[in-house]
């Protein structure tokens, strides 16, 4: 087989190495970009209904490449996630947008997402909680945590023991993407969630697809029966808002109401409202 193998292994070297050597230069590249400050963070805000209002902004992480140019997560994060790089990038997102959120009025959120690699040490997450709202100095209920169903995959019980830490410690906590995981349902009734956020693959095809409907009521409706804030996420139109709206969903966001943006649009739009 190894014979066979090196005669193949031939063939496949050269686009081999080239995808290595990509990676490898990707790795090298997300340890210095912390250092050299090419990360920033975009702030979408999230909406209460019926009225409207701003009540947060969730920060999304972005990372200016020097010759890639701009980078979205999804790009980037698997191997940070991969290489444990996540952690201290994690740890600055936290700071950042607790820092951010000095400059907001106080009934404003910041959501900061958490990857299931800094869930999966506890004690380390807990730290760098602290350490992000000490250096803020603001009250812990105003940091919420998105967390996606895939994250609670890992060590049921230390992640459920984690969860109970931050929410003893007054932060309050979001399932992420709900609908698109496993046992959902379960999940909600024995981890000490605060809010569940509807995935927008089920608010895209509102209010025509019959499906969507259901499942959106479906969900609007648990959480009302065990005490959930629900946010749909991917609000586009109208249509979808109004939707949510006869279901009485709670709170919104997506392009309808605003894209992420710069922490100085995100301060004016919020001033803004406050000022009227
Ligand atoms: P997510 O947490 O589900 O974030 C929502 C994503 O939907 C964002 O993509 C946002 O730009 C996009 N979005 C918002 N409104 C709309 C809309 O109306 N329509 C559509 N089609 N899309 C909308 P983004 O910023 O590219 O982030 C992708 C994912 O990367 C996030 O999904 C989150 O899982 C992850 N991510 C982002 N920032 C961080 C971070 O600081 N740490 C970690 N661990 N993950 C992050
Ligand atoms: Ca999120
Ligand atoms: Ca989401
Ligand atoms: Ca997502």
């Amino acid at each position: 087989a190894k014979a066979e193998g090196r005669g193949r292994h031939r063939v496949f070297e050269p686009a081999m190495n080239t995808r290595m050597q990509a990676r490898l230069a990707l790795e090298a590249e997300l340890r210095r970009a912390l250092e050299e400050g090419e990360f920033h963070l975009l702030f979408q805000p999230l909406l209460s209904l019926p009225d409207r209002q701003v009540v947060g902004f969730e920060a999304l992480l972005r990372w200016r490449h020097p010759r890639h140019g701009l980078m979205a997560p999804d790009s980037f994060i698997p191997l940070a996630e991969e290489t444990g790089l996540i952690v201290p990038i994690g740890h600055w997102v936290l700071r950042e947008a607790c820092r951010e959120m000095r400059r907001w009025p106080g009934h404003c959120r910041v959501a900061v997402n958490l990857s299931p690699v800094q869930l999966a040490d506890g004690p380390a997450l807990l730290r760098s909680v602290e350490d992000a709202l000490a250096a803020s100095g603001e009250p812990a209920g105003r940091l919420e945590l998105e967390i996606t169903e895939s994250a609670m995959l890992r060590g049921t019980e230390e992640v459920l023991d984690t969860l109970r830490r931050l929410k003893e410690r007054g932060v309050r906590l979001a399932m992420d993407d709900f609908g698109t995981g496993y046992s959902s349902l379960g999940y909600l009734r024995t981890f000490p969630f605060d809010k569940v956020k509807i995935d927008r693959s089920f608010v895209r095809d509102l209010p025509h697809d019959g499906e969507s409907r259901a499942i959106v009521h479906a969900v609007i409706g648990l959480c009302g029966t065990l005490g959930l804030t629900v946010t749909a996420e991917g609000v586009e139109t109208e249509e979808q808002l109004a939707q949510l709206q006869r279901e009485n969903c709670s709170e919104v966001q997506g392009y309808l109401f605003g894209a992420p943006q710069p922490a100085e649009e995100a301060l004016r739009l919020v001033r803004g409202a406050a000022a009227r």
